[in-house]
């Protein structure tokens, strides 16, 4: 799914905490959930990419955003090589985590009921994405 190669960025925690606030150290680096319905980029209509929080890394462009009812920000596919994925054991049910490609921050999971053309639901933590307007 690599498209192109990416230059990991890696920084300690202490660094992390000093860059991130503490919901963002949380969501990225702690795999924290956030409070559903409190993100401002749930009504995020405008042209633009989302980007990583932590290292600015763009992960979705505006297109692939739909209103998925559940509070989180969701999208129907990710910009290919900037996000990885991992199968997550922490409920029942596996889950696939995915991850910013670059520094490694914690973005949310990917389920299969999606929109098409893919059938995927990107479910991401608001907080862990910064909105770049075009
Ligand atoms: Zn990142």
């Amino acid at each position: 799914m690599a498209d192109e190669k990416i230059e990991k960025v890696t920084a300690s925690d202490a660094e992390w905490k000093k860059r991130l606030s503490a919901e963002q150290y949380d969501v990225l680096r702690e795999e924290g959930t956030e409070r559903p319905f409190t993100s401002p980029l749930n009504e995020e209509k405008h042209q633009g990419i989302f980007a990583c929080a932590g290292c600015a890394l763009p992960l979705f462009p505006s297109k692939y955003k739909f209103d998925s009812g559940t509070g989180w920000p969701s999208f129907y596919d990710s910009i290919h090589g900037h996000v990885e994925t991992r199968t997550d054991y922490k409920m029942i049910i596996p889950r696939t985590e995915y991850h910013c490609a670059r520094c490694g921050g914690h973005q949310g999971h990917i389920f299969e009921d999606g929109p098409a053309p893919t059938g995927l639901r990107y479910c991401n933590n608001g907080v862990a994405l910064k909105f770049i307007g075009e």
